[in-house]
């Protein structure tokens, strides 16, 4: 069954229809990487699952339950789809074990004491356990990237969201980051991601979708979709990035 699934999914900012009827299915376990050109609407999908932007028509279904149904509390959908951005967010005042014990301690009530031995096994898993003392501006770009997931997964989500995670990461920074995603998928972590990494896509993408003018035009398995695209607009799209 699906742990997530759009149906019919449309949002606009004002005139400009950025998804136009998005389906797009997620079952448990699996990496579904969103490709496309940029303004395609990949970003906006993520942030509208997360339920950080209201949709004006259509369903998420999280577990078979509508997420997107308006008047809902959108706090504890959150805390159950984690997302994580290009831009690495941390607070820059705060080290990054602070940055990490922030949300779970204000969302969940947590305290620190609870928490220390979860979050200490997060910073090790993903090689940061010198780093949790160390401030933002201290860090790699890699490392505050690397942070800022450990930070998600504080909250226990259920399904992860990623968009363009390595963009603004100098290239020899980008493995590191792209390690963590791997290690994530093998130990079944449900992920959705906008990428540009086609090389990633192609290795672990159980699917890719290809969005265009706010819809997915055509979506596969990676072997299908990066060899033998059917519509000649994701021909063009994939000739120029690969
Ligand atoms: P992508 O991530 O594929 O590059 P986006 O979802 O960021 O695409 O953007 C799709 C379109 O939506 C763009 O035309 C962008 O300008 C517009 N857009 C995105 N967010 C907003 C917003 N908060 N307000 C107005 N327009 C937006
Ligand atoms: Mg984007």
């Amino acid at each position: 069954m699906a742990r997530l699934e759009v149906r019919g999914l449309r949002k606009s900012f004002g005139a400009n229809e950025v998804c136009r009827g998005i389906d797009l299915t997620v079952a448990e376990g699996e990496m579904v990487c969103l490709i496309g050109a940029s303004g395609s609407g990949k970003s906006t999908l993520l942030r509208c699952l997360n339920l950080l932007e209201p949709i004006d028509d259509g369903v998420i279904l999280l577990d078979g339950v509508d997420i997107a149904e308006p008047g809902l509390d959108p706090q504890p959908v959150r805390q159950r789809i984690g997302i994580v951005f290009q831009s690495f967010n941390l607070f820059p005042h705060m080290t990054a074990l602070e940055n990490v014990l922030l949300a779970p301690r204000r969302v969940r009530g947590r305290t620190r004491e609870a928490l220390m031995p979860e979050v200490e096994a997060l910073f090790a898993r993903f090689g940061l356990s010198d780093r949790m003392e160390h401030y933002p501006d201290q860090l790699s770009g890699g490392q505050q990237q690397r942070v800022a997931i450990v930070r998600a997964l504080a909250m226990t989500p259920e399904i992860m969201l990623f968009d363009e995670i390595t963009s603004a990461l100098d290239p020899e920074l980008v493995g590191e980051v792209l390690d963590v995603l791997r290690d994530l998928r093998a130990d079944g972590m449900t992920m959705v991601l906008a990428t540009h990494e086609m090389g990633f896509a192609r290795e672990l993408a159980d699917k890719v979708c290809f969005l265009d003018a706010g819809t997915i035009l055509e979506e596969g398995p990676p072997a299908e979709l990066f060899s033998q695209p059917r519509h000649e607009r994701t021909r063009a799209f994939l000739s120029r990035v690969l």
